[in-house]
């Protein structure tokens, strides 16, 4: 897309927002996954279309639910608008106001099978196991997203651990090469990303982050996951009252994980120069099973 072309289009996407808030938008009530979708539907689809659309859901929820055995809420909104273009989803964006959910930018004329193996889904989905940290913790936020995106395909057996490797590598790889900012740590990068386009850093250390608590989890006398963490504090603590940022978050993680991980692997992150190490990371005996399709672990 040309540069004009997307500034017209987040003009209007602007304008669209309070259009959308005070008409009537066309919703349903859809069950999947474990969890009650609000579907609405912004624009013109076909009968065929919503259904495709819905059945794209039943399977996302189906492999979202992969990751601890639950949705990551209860009630979830999801929304769909038509966009013209040569992917299946284009673009996506959680949405913040009540019930969270995500707004999926869709082409309706792709088969089924060409949105189920696309990883958009995973990603925004997985934002809502955690709230929105705020601008400042973007790679707490972008780093859990990044990192589910690539286990629940592993999981739904749409990669196999050898290319879900390789795709992690592939990242990190991608982090590593995106060094134009080196003056800024991760927490100073965070909230500049879009202006500095420092994604690949931003997102694939905070990706990296949470692969390492994962593995760190694993090694505690008494070993969890990173999955059994996110379950419980789904249940203590995901919708409870007040601002959560990232370190508030990593020390809620702390508490239920009775060591200290997430907050001492926090504060080295956040103040990275550059994506830190990650080939011993990958290395890790540990990656064999965080690398192995869950119905095999449990
Ligand atoms: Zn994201």
């Amino acid at each position: 897309m040309s540069l004009p072309a997307k500034i017209i289009l987040s003009v209007v996407i602007a304008l669209n927002v309070p259009l959308m808030m005070t008409a009537a938008i066309a919703a349903e009530i859809h069950t999947a996954g474990g969890a009650k979708l609000i579907i609405e539907w912004r624009g013109e689809f076909s009968n065929e279309e919503r259904q495709k659309l819905k059945s794209w859901m039943d399977s996302v929820m189906e492999t979202v639910r992969l990751l601890h055995g639950e949705p990551p809420r209860p009630e979830i909104r999801i929304a769909f608008k038509p966009y013209s273009s040569r992917s299946p989803v284009p673009f996506a964006r959680v949405l913040r106001n009540d019930p969270e959910g995500v707004l999926f930018y869709v082409n309706p004329a792709y088969p089924l099978e060409d949105f189920v193996s696309d990883w958009t889904a995973y990603h925004e989905l997985g934002h809502l196991f955690i709230p929105y940290p705020g601008i400042a913790d973007v790679w707490f936020s972008e780093g859990l997203a990044s990192y589910y995106q690539n286990i629940l395909q592993l999981r739904a057996g749409l990669m196999t651990p050898e290319e879900t490797r390789n795709r992690f590598q592939a990242a990190f790889e991608r982090g590593r090469k995106d060094d134009k900012h080196t003056d800024l740590t991760l927490g100073e990068l965070s909230p500049v990303m879009r202006e500095r386009l420092a994604f690949m850093r931003v997102y694939w250390s905070g990706a990296l982050y949470f692969m390492e608590a994962d593995i760190q989890l694993r090694r505690l006398d008494n070993p969890i996951t990173l999955d059994d963490v996110l379950r419980e504090y789904g249940q203590c603590c995901l919708t409870g009252p007040g601002r959560q940022d990232g370190l508030r978050i990593a020390r809620e993680f702390d508490s239920i994980t009775g060591e200290p991980v997430f907050v001492p692997l926090y504060e080295s992150y956040e103040l990275s120069s550059a994506i830190p190490d990650y080939e011993p990371v990958l290395a890790a005996p540990e990656m064999d099973n965080i690398l192995t399709p869950r119905s095999e672990t449990r």
